[in-house]
């Protein structure tokens, strides 16, 4: 799991860093999985806070098919109406394509929506 956190300008949001929070993992009926603890995620957001950065996006990556588990919808770091949650397949072991990315957006109520692959690619410009 690692994290897309950064500064947002009206409309623009520019990714300055990744962050990869302390995790672990857990295997549960319907697969693995790995969970923030509580204090890691509460460190995070004082550190946010405190830095003045955001959080955009999430990733994890899925042994196989990439999609939204019940327990990825259960366990987001990510809780700010419109963050994204990317989900790649495989272990990640192709190189990162946005086109094979699995995205979800958080709604306001609370709900992970399927998020448009060609839509995911007009709104992330990957650079340097
Ligand atoms: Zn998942």
């Amino acid at each position: 799991m690692a994290l897309w956190v950064g500064v947002q300008q009206d409309q623009h949001f520019g990714v300055t860093e990744t962050v990869i929070p302390a995790q672990r993992h857990i295997r549960t009926g319907d697969g693995v999985c790995v969970i923030v603890p509580a204090e890691e995620l509460h460190r995070l957001n004082v550190w946010l806070y405190k830095s003045s950065l955001k959080l955009f996006a999430q990733i994890h990556s899925h042994p196989g098919r990439a999609y939204h588990s019940t327990t990825d919808d259960a366990y987001a770091v990510a809780t700010t109406v419109g963050c994204l949650s990317l989900v790649v397949p495989n272990f990640a072991r192709e190189p990162f394509d946005l086109a094979r990315v699995a995205a979800y957006r958080l709604d306001a109520k609370a709900n992970w929506n399927e998020f448009p692959s060609a839509a995911l690619r007009r709104m992330i410009t990957i650079t340097g």
